[in-house]
């Protein structure tokens, strides 16, 4: 299946000897291809915020005389330059997780910790724009992994949940464990604009938005996907979704459960 990449070497070793040497090229190939990808795609996003400063910054400087022109302009800037230290950010995270062993610290992790901190963090926004997020389900619930990690991924779920939501809608964050597949799953439910069906298939990919003009609104930068899809695999777990355009979508975390309780790991005695 598909097509195999053979670097061949042949060298004479003798009056009527060839050493021929065959080297499997086809997943450095793949790799190379996916990094020259990426180094293109960074560029080309780079460039549109930059661009937008550099003309901004040009308009100030023609507006100097018109003090509310200069503030109006002043205010672009700061938001063009807070979308592009985001980008630089996730560009920064999605490179790290590119890296095998990005998990830096690997420990029992208790899901209700991970969901109480991507909510909080969430909240504020969401209030803004009148969105209720509640957590339900079991709360108990562990998981082997890197905590700092866990919580960007979720985040970047209910981020989402919210910016493609309408005010007076819910966001609802579910834990549960699936005893036989051994897994604890997560699912942010949301009421939102939902996902049409030929978009479905490529929202995890880097760099891929629904609606460019939306995303940019909202201050996205279409990688939040592709981390959230890198954390769950480093986690040796997955990232689905469910979505239905005006219904909302449900997007589910799948990380394999920890078996062993949080005192184990601390290393203090259960007396169960
Ligand atoms: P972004 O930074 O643009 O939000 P993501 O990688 O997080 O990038 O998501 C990719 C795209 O998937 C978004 O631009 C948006 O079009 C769509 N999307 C993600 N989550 C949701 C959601 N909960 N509801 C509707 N659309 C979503």
């Amino acid at each position: 299946r598909g097509t195999v990449l053979l670097q061949v070497r042949v060298a004479a070793i003798g009056p009527d000897h060839l050493l021929v040497l065959a080297e499997d090229r086809t997943e450095s190939a793949r790799v190379e291809a996916i990094r020259r990808d990426f180094v293109v795609n960074v560029s080309h996003e780079l460039k549109t915020p930059v661009g937008a400063l550099s003309l901004l910054a040009e308009t100030v400087q023609d507006a100097a005389d018109d003090p509310v022109a200069v503030r109006r302009f002043a205010g672009r800037m700061q938001s063009e330059a807070t979308r592009l230290s985001a980008l630089v950010h996730e560009i920064i995270e999605l490179s790290r997780l590119q890296v095998a062993g990005a998990l830096q610290e690997v420990r029992v992790v208790p899901v209700g910790d991970v969901v109480g901190e991507a909510i909080d963090r969430a909240r504020t926004t969401a209030a803004a724009k009148g969105i209720t997020i509640t957590a339900g389900g079991t709360q108990d619930a562990t998981v082997y992994g890197d905590h700092n990690l866990l919580v960007t991924a979720l985040r970047n779920l209910v981020d989402n949940a919210v910016s493609y939501s309408p005010g007076g809608t819910r966001v609802g964050v579910g834990v549960s464990i699936a005893e036989g597949a051994g897994l604890v799953e997560i699912a942010v439910v949301d009421q939102g604009i939902g996902i049409a069906p030929d978009a479905q298939d490529r929202v995890f990919e880097r760099f891929y938005r629904v609606d460019p003009a939306r995303s940019r609104d909202t201050g996205g930068t279409g990688l939040g996907l592709s981390i959230v899809k890198h954390i769950a695999a480093d986690h040796g777990g997955e990232v689905t979704m469910w979505s239905e355009p005006g219904r909302g979508s449900t997007f589910t975390l799948r990380i394999p459960v920890a078996r062993t309780s949080v005192a184990d790991s601390d290393g203090s005695t259960d007396n169960e």
